[in-house]
């Protein structure tokens, strides 16, 4: 069938992405010092897998600690870079694969510059999920002859624990469920940067100045990619969530009241209860915990059994931020420690 010969064309790919089918893989990415900064830097040293982190200890003496991941990119890897080692996997949702690619660390870490750019894009400083769709467009194209592609998203973002629908204008359907929210089709990258635009809007309309909600929420634009093999009439169902969650940083609850308390306390929920999936996942226990937050539900289908899932891990490299870095490569630790069988089937 048309199927299969796409799989032999492309067979060093395949394989490759078969390697990566049910693991969690770990990318730590060290954001640059931005201009005006430039204390000493709490990296030590990069080599390829391994960071080490230089922490400052109560006798004045520096500790080290190095942490192993599937890949770590300095401050100075280009957000083409990044994206060459992505991009097996965002090709893998066009066969068929469900996928999930999400950016973890602490507010100003770069998780928003990897997934989607800086404020002032240019093409070279786009990020994954430019990059990702402008893939998934390229490639339907190449498989023209053998199958046909339908291409949809959706953005939404989850807010304590509320989800929102980011892709219409009118935005009180709190309490919403994911798979209700806006379903867009798109055929091309230019559909995509208007929605984009359209998503982002309607997510600065909840911040305020002194709120920037942003940083403690987490935003998911999913891609649902439906392909028929004109042959065998075969339908394909792939899936995509390409996250940026909330700020990872731990919040001191003696300093903190009200709505911050609050959002603090959903983000630290959320974050914890991906945590727990994932340990579970690691355990190959038979329950897994998915339920337990919006965004773990939201994830389900793309954490565990055949599903590829990738986490960036962001860090700052500012000696003052030592604290928070060395937690988010702890939890990141934890996290590239899955490998799973076909503990679930997805479909
Ligand atoms: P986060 O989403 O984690 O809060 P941002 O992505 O907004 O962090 O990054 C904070 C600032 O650092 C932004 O001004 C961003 O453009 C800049 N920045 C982050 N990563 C990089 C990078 N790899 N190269 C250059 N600038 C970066």
């Amino acid at each position: 069938s048309g199927y299969h010969k796409v799989l032999e064309e492309n067979r060093k790919l395949y394989n490759q992405v078969q390697d990566l089918k049910g693991n969690i893989r770990v990318y730590c990415r060290v954001r640059p010092f931005l201009p005006g900064q430039g204390s000493p830097s709490t990296v030590g040293s990069i080599d390829e897998g391994n960071i080490t982190i230089i922490t400052p200890s109560k006798s004045g003496k520096e500790g080290r600690k190095t942490f192993s991941f599937n890949k770590v990119f300095g401050p100075s890897a280009t957000q083409d870079e990044v994206f060459i080692d992505t991009q097996p996997l965002i090709r893998s949702v066009l066969d068929g694969y469900n996928v999930c690619i999400f950016a973890y660390g602490q507010t100003g870490s770069g998780k928003t510059y990897t997934m989607s750019g800086p404020k002032n894009m240019t093409e070279l400083t786009q990020g994954v999920n430019y990059r990702a769709l402008g893939d998934l467009f390229k490639l339907a194209e190449q498989r023209k002859g053998t199958f046909i592609y339908d291409i949809a998203v959706q953005m939404i973002e989850i807010y304590n624990e509320q989800v929102r629908d980011l892709l219409i204008r009118n935005n009180s359907q709190n309490g919403l469920n994911v798979p209700d929210a806006s379903l867009v089709r798109v055929a091309s990258t230019m559909d995509v940067m208007e929605l984009m635009n359209v998503g982002q809007k309607n997510r600065a309309v909840g911040a305020t100045a002194l709120n920037d909600r942003s940083s403690r929420s987490h935003s998911c634009l999913t891609v649902h990619v439906q392909g028929r093999d004109l042959t065998s009439g075969t339908i394909l169902r792939g899936c995509m969530h390409l996250v940026d969650l909330a700020g990872s940083e731990r919040v001191d609850k003696s300093e903190v009241t009200g709505e911050r308390l609050k959002e603090a306390q959903h983000i630290n929920k959320s974050l914890s209860a991906l945590g727990d999936v994932i340990a579970s996942l690691a355990q190959k226990n038979a329950h897994v915990p998915y339920r337990n937050s919006k965004l773990t539900q939201l994830l389900q289908d793309s954490l565990g059994g055949q599903a590829k899932t990738l986490m960036f891990v962001h860090i700052s490299p500012e000696s003052d931020a030592v604290g928070e870095t060395i937690s988010t490569l702890k939890f990141a630790e934890r996290v590239s420690t899955v490998e799973l069988g076909a503990a679930r089937l997805n479909k």
